[in-house]
């Protein structure tokens, strides 16, 4: 099943592309496994998918030991200043720094391990009030705050689009993103590299990369619908 449904997202993610006039290897698919058991990641890992995304350290930090050394554990939920010590040694990327306090922390717990880790800027590009998130009118204000921090490296910006069943509403965020992504670039900030957007889950991945994604979260489309248990939330 999961290899069957790798197939889809896969054959999808080059139809975008095509469409996009990108190339494949513009994109980077992001497995989400958050909730999913490590013998369903080996089984995703097998198939030659590298990259996995989980929001919960806690799971980081479980399951990382238990699975293939050559796997890219990205780090895309809410994080808690607390909880930085136990995955900034295990993860690539952090796609999910909300304030600036967060950016601090992440910085201070990095410099004691002599990393430099890439991070993402979560922006808020649909102003809604349940989200985390820069708004897009303070990203390059915010971009340029925490540049100036050793031991982070801004590497893009990420976006978590509203829930809709019509992709296409997603659209104009997605195009919104990209904007503000190529803006800031522009402004060659030093120690800023605006290379990676991250943008698109399950429901709108393809109109994501036809505007300009480079990484895309996929989630239930791969690994099927997540269970949670009466204490867990999203
Ligand atoms: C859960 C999650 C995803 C994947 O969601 P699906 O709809 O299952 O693809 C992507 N990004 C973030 C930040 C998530 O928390």
């Amino acid at each position: 099943m999961l290899k069957e449904n790798l197939a889809d997202v896969e054959s999808r993610i080059e139809a975008a592309c095509r469409r996009a006039g990108r190339s494949r290897s513009d994109v980077r698919l992001i497995a989400v496994s958050k909730t999913k058991p490590a013998e369903m990641i080996q089984e995703v890992h097998n198939c030659g998918i590298l990259d996995f995304g989980e929001n919960k350290p806690q799971e980081i930090k479980e399951k990382q030991p238990l699975l293939p050394d050559d796997i890219r554990w990205h780090m895309i939920g809410h994080l808690q200043r607390n909880k930085i010590k136990y995955i900034i040694d295990r993860v690539c990327m952090i796609h999910s720094i909300d304030s600036l306090r967060l950016a601090q922390a992440v910085n201070e717990e990095a410099s004691k391990r002599n990393l430099t880790v890439p991070v993402l800027v979560e922006v808020n590009v649909a102003r809604e009030e349940s989200k985390y998130g820069i708004m897009p009118e303070e990203t390059e204000e915010f971009v340029r705050t925490i540049s100036t921090l050793p031991n982070i490296r801004v590497n893009g910006l990420m976006t978590i689009a509203p829930f809709t069943d019509n992709a296409e509403e997603n659209r104009p965020y997605f195009r919104a993103l990209n904007k503000l992504c190529v803006d800031i670039k522009a402004k060659n900030i030093d120690n800023v590299n605006m290379c990676d957007l991250s943008m698109g889950m399950t429901g709108d991945y393809e109109i994501a990369i036809e505007e300009g994604a480079t990484m895309v979260r996929v989630g239930t489309g791969i690994f099927g619908e997540r269970f949670y248990g009466p204490s867990q939330i999203r």
